[in-house]
């Protein structure tokens, strides 16, 4: 008898993961702006000024009244000064006046539009305009672009590259935003060696070490992952040995918010996680309808959580994707907590003999009249590394679904670093 689910379905895995991750949300911490990038924000950001906050042009030219542009004909303005970007001096211009103007600069006081130079005969003291110039043209207006008072971003929203410079540009040398989980990745398996090393017989080498160091890595948990002080790398290697584990689990708990494991979690004779995790903590569920990838195990371990991701590699991959990248969001607060699925039209058909959700290895291709198609790879098995190399997603086959025709719509995840 078990005292915890089991095989669960896996968007009701993924339900409960988000619901424990939500009440143990991380607390806040203030960072330097060009620390924020990719972090979750703790508190909505409000304008404290006008952008733009004083009226400017938005190209190089000339400032002038309205009135001055010709209906017909053309019409000859004296240059009376020159306004550049960053300059404080106030100019001010009367009608039959203009200004030499650069991109940025402010308004002079009485001009209300801007004419390109391009399209003026400029001969030093006086300029020529010709007709064709709209009225109020070119001019960036105080607040036009955002207002004081409004709120920029929300608490929970991503600190995205294209955001950094809306916070930078209101004034904010720091953010307060979610810590992030400090999360430490143990690989388990005597068959294992460190690429460098040669392999002996019934060896292999260590392969998810690196990829779920750097899946997690542009999941934006690299700096917090916890680093094996023997040898540098990213992920620490454990042998098939009860007790090693089993310290390296109670370190582990006391040092970081997450653990994930791979490897160890089915039912082999070297399987230790699940017995570990029971007496160390507590399983929350074991085994998801999923394929691949179906032993995983959530629990915890004192004050962290605690992910079992299976060994071969696909599961790891998968299983990391669609439960765990989820769970490090929902730590930081964020408001984007599902997993990013998109939907392209099926290039193969696919056929599915069982009933549980699977994650066929897919490569994408956006065709010219603007539609996502995607085509599964031919190498499928869960332990099989080539179906990675030229994929950049996972098609999700809902439990229910046995079949699906080629030109039908699916879902799809992305890889990170694709996306
Ligand atoms: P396990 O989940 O420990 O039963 O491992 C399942 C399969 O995944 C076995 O074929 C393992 O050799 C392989 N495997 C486990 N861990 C790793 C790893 N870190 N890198 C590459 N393959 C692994
Ligand atoms: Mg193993």
């Amino acid at each position: 008898m078990t005292d915890y689910p089991t095989h669960l379905a896996v968007d009701e895995a993924r339900r409960q993961i988000i619901d424990y991750c939500v009440r143990r949300q991380l607390p806040a911490e203030i960072v330097p702006l060009q620390s924020a990038h990719g972090r979750i924000l703790h508190n909505d950001v409000i304008a404290t000024r006008n952008l733009p906050p004083f009226a400017n042009s938005a190209m190089d030219g000339f400032a002038l009244h309205a009135i001055d542009l010709p209906a017909t004909g053309e019409r000859r303005l004296r240059i009376i000064g020159t306004c550049l970007a960053g300059d404080p001096n106030v100019v001010s211009i009367e009608p039959g006046e203009c200004v030499r103007i650069t991109t940025g600069a402010p308004m002079p006081i009485g001009a209300d539009s801007v004419v390109m130079k391009e399209r003026v005969v400029d001969d030093g003291d006086s300029i020529v305009i010709q007709t064709g110039d709209k009225a109020g043209a070119h001019v960036r207006h105080v607040g036009e672009d955002i207002h004081a008072g409004e709120v920029v971003l929300r608490h929970g929203q991503r600190i995205r590259a294209t955001r950094m410079g809306a916070l930078a540009s209101i004034g904010l040398a720091e953010i307060e935003v979610r810590a992030r989980p400090r999360v430490a990745i143990f690989t388990t398996g005597d068959e294992l060696v460190m690429p460098g090393t040669e392999c002996a017989r019934a060896q292999i080498h260590n392969s998810n070490g690196f990829s779920l160091a750097a899946t997690l890595k542009s999941c934006g948990i690299g700096s917090t992952l916890l680093v094996d002080a023997q040898n540098g790398m990213p992920f620490r290697h454990l042998h098939d040995d009860r007790d090693l584990i089993r310290v390296a689990l109670l370190d582990g708990s006391e040092t970081v918010d997450v653990i994930i494991t791979s490897g160890g979690v089915s039912a082999g004779e070297a399987d230790y996680l699940p017995g570990l995790v029971a007496e160390l903590g507590r399983i929350h569920f074991w085994k998801v309808r999923m394929r691949p990838g179906m032993p995983i195990l959530f629990g915890e371990i004192g004050k962290a959580m605690i992910f079992c991701l299976p060994g071969n590699p696909v599961s790891t991959i998968a299983t990391f994707l669609y439960l765990v990248r989820p769970a490090l969001a929902a730590l930081q607060g964020a408001d984007e907590t599902a997993p990013p699925l998109q939907h392209a039209r099926l290039v193969t058909e696919i056929k599915k003999g069982h009933d549980r959700t699977e994650f066929l290895r897919a490569a994408c291709e956006l065709r010219q009249d603007g539609t996502l198609w995607v085509a599964p790879m031919k190498a499928q098995g869960s332990a099989m590394l080539s179906g990675l190399i030229d994929a950049d997603s996972l098609i999700v086959v809902p439990e229910e679904i046995r079949y699906i025709a080629a030109g039908d719509v699916v879902q799809i995840l992305r890889f990170p670093d694709v996306s």
